[in-house]
């Protein structure tokens, strides 16, 4: 930069400009109203923000499955049990030229190719003896261009689109992880976008975190092992890396990952259950570890390293 260039950034600079602050984030999908894990993930993320002085923000996930107004329901659960958040929740749906204004940089980086692959001939790929468990076969990934045209014409014959994969320059990629340390993930050729148009959440999730600023990622466990691809997607967008936090899931009594079915474990169940907003605060700081009947008082007391680690067996309040 030159002196004079320098001279007139500095002079049109505004006198008050602040950086943003930097944020944490709750991304739920609407899928359905929320349920105490559920709850008990957005608190946690909630207090990390406001204890590291960060802003909290909302992100409504609803670029896939989405069930009729349930984003809506979703938020006021939420507000319910106190867990404010800054600006306006963004619906991921907004978002789609952001999406693929993305998908157009890794593509010129060269980091995108075609697959053509129908998910049956994935998992017959995948069953083959010398295939990795859960990783996709790269079938695709080194066709030739003639091969490709020949696939692209066979695909448009049965009104299907290739989808677009990630084609990683890295084996793996390492993140830190507040509670589980350094983790290191191979990293896969994952879809960014499917074959219907769709925008992957790997992609989208990591486009829009960057754009709401967040800078810290508190959520459940269960996300660990995709949390290297997307630091990965997000370095080779130019981001700059994130801090992670996964949290214990809740659990119901048969072990698994608690879900509407397992009774009244939604807040509005519990409620009409006769459990106040309190109630449901005092359970999940006991959960925790800590002793505490209101958000603020949690945010007090709460200490990262102290935090019960094990998972929540929750049992829900009999009809
Ligand atoms: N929308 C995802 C879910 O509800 C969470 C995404 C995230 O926290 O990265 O499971």
């Amino acid at each position: 930069m030159s002196p004079e260039t320098q001279q007139t950034d500095q002079t049109n600079r505004p006198r008050e400009e602040k950086t943003p602050r930097k944020a944490g984030r709750f991304a739920p999908s609407p899928s359905g109203d929320m349920h105490i894990g559920n709850l008990r993930t957005a608190t946690l993320a909630w207090i990390w923000a406001k204890q590291s002085n960060r802003d909290f923000v909302v992100r409504v996930e609803d670029i896939d499955r989405v069930k009729k107004g349930a984003a809506q329901r979703q938020l006021e659960d939420l507000t319910t049990l106190g867990l404010t958040w800054d600006g306006d929740a963004l619906y991921q749906s907004s978002r789609r030229d952001a999406h693929l204004q993305a998908i157009e940089t890794l593509k010129e980086k060269g980091l995108l190719f075609e697959c053509y692959c129908s998910r049956k001939e994935i998992a017959e790929a995948s069953s083959a003896p010398h295939a990795r468990p859960g990783f996709y076969p790269r079938t695709c990934a080194e066709l030739t261009e003639s091969q490709r045209e020949t696939k692209r014409a066979e695909l448009a014959a049965t009104n299907r689109a290739p989808a677009l994969r990630l084609r990683p320059r890295v084996t793996e990629w390492t993140i830190q992880d507040e509670l589980f340390g350094t983790v290191t993930e191979r990293i896969d050729q994952v879809v960014l976008q499917r074959g219907d148009g769709i925008l992957a959440y790997n992609l989208a999730v990591v486009v829009d975190d960057a754009w709401q600023n967040v800078d810290q990622i508190v959520r459940a466990d269960d996300l660990l092992s995709s949390a290297p691809a997307q630091a990965y997607i997000a370095h080779e967008l130019g981001y700059s890396p994130f801090t992670y936090a996964h949290v214990p899931l809740v659990l119901s009594t048969t072990g698994a990952r608690l879900a509407k079915r397992d009774g009244a474990v939604t807040l509005r169940e519990l409620l009409s259950h006769g459990w106040s907003v309190t109630r449901v605060i005092e359970e999940i700081a006991a959960s925790l570890g800590f002793t505490a009947h209101t958000l603020e008082e949690l945010c007090e007391v709460f200490d990262a390293t102290q935090m019960n680690r094990e998972s929540w067996t929750f049992i829900p309040p009999e009809a």
